[in-house]
């Protein structure tokens, strides 16, 4: 017991490590992918009603060819690789996938329905080395549009509470069209008390576009951030979601095709997973020159764009360009939906050390050289 504990601490380190490595890197140079989504296989095994990114035919990506594609992102520069799909986990080789990514120094994550979680699929993914797991549960029980229930999976999430060395994360997704509005709260609830991370995303339309939430639902995601959502979340709240929620558009500049890449099954590059097609180019041939290009690029679809994970690379930048005023921003977004709220000793320490101190530039050349990044 106590064995298991220490290693899991030591795993918690390591993560933690490459995650200061990541965030220093972004700090650093605005020019390279922070994040890369992958496609192993489109086929799912469930059908929810409101998606666009499965089939229910189609082969698993050959192995070979998603680990050269591994190869080709490291060499951009990548720091953090998502698997995602259809169902990643029915990629027989899965495992090799993720260990190829961390063979490289780089966060590997896997987005999940959950269903083919088993003890001995927990065990190999610990095998791996995965970093991440995010499962996003959608209602309490089965309905017409979505099977991603609490009920169904909560002995899978005990499995994990008990097996898993990676962190997982419950995305509970709320929408007008899904679920009862207090779904997403029991789910939030059942998400903490297991010991993960809880966040709440808010359902997208087929181009990727906003579904702003009826008053109900606004008042659940309030309170599900309240319950203590990663910083992250309240970054991405104050950022952008504030304003989608009430159905008002985002003025941002979106970097995706350079921050964010999205390689679909046939290892082309699209912006994101709802605007495929755009740039679709090779991965082969993806070059500083497209990365460049992308960076530039006016997004006509940025305004009530809900793609999570563009946004955080978009975090990312915003702190790089303006550290003081974004972090201002995160904390009074913190203390509106929690008045009583005050930042971590750490926080504070960090803020002045990096932030505001007299020996900022020192201490940030320090930690980057601790880093290995300068
Ligand atoms: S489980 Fe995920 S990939 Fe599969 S149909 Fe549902 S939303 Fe789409
Ligand atoms: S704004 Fe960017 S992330 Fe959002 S839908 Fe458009 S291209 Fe995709």
């Amino acid at each position: 017991m106590k064995f298991n504990l220490l290693r899991r601490n030591k795993l918690r380190a390591g993560r933690l490590l490459r995650e200061a490595r990541m965030f220093a890197r972004a700090m650093k140079s605005p020019a390279h992918p922070i994040l890369a989504q992958i496609v192993p296989t489109r086929r799912c095994n469930l059908s929810c009603s409101y998606c666009n990114e499965y089939d229910d035919s189609s082969a698993p990506v050959e192995t070979s060819e998603m680990l050269q594609r591994i190869d080709t992102l490291a060499a951009l520069g990548t720091t953090i690789i998502t698997a995602s799909g259809g169902e990643p986990l029915l990629h027989p080789d899965l495992e090799k996938i993720i260990h190829r990514i961390r063979s490289h120094g780089i966060i590997a994550t896997v987005i999940t329905n959950g269903y083919p979680l088993t003890l001995k699929r927990i065990r190999s993914l610990n095998r791996a080395g995965l970093d991440y797991l995010q499962i996003s549960i959608d209602n309490l029980n089965p309905d017409g549009s979505s099977k991603k229930s609490l009920n169904v999976l909560d002995p899978k999430l005990r499995l994990l509470a008990e097996n898993a060395d990676f962190q997982v994360t419950i995305n509970a997704v709320m929408g007008n069209g899904i679920g009862n509005p207090g779904d997403a709260l029991s789910v939030a609830r059942r998400a903490h008390e297991l010991g993960f991370t809880a966040t709440v995303g808010i359902l997208h339309d087929h181009d990727g576009q906003l579904q702003p939430l009826d008053e109900e639902r606004k008042g659940i995601y309030e309170e599900i951030l309240r319950m203590g959502s990663p910083i992250f979340s309240f970054a991405q709240y104050g950022r952008f979601q504030k304003n989608l929620v009430q159905g008002l558009p985002n003025r941002w500049h979106c970097r995706a095709g350079c921050r964010y890449l999205y390689i679909c099954e046939d290892g082309l590059v699209h912006r994101c997973s709802q605007q495929r097609g755009i740039p679709g180019v090779a991965l082969g041939s993806y070059s500083r020159e497209d990365l460049d290009r992308e960076s530039h690029a006016v997004k006509p679809c940025s305004e009530f764009c809900t793609v999570s994970c563009v946004h955080q690379t978009a975090m990312l930048d915003s702190f790089r360009e303006n550290p003081g005023a974004v972090l201002a921003q995160i904390m009074d977004s913190r203390k509106e939906l929690d008045p009583d709220f005050e930042p971590s000793r750490l926080v504070k320490l960090l803020a002045r050390l990096f932030l505001t101190g007299r020996n900022r530039k020192l201490f940030s050349r320090i930690a980057l050289r601790i880093l290995k990044i300068s």
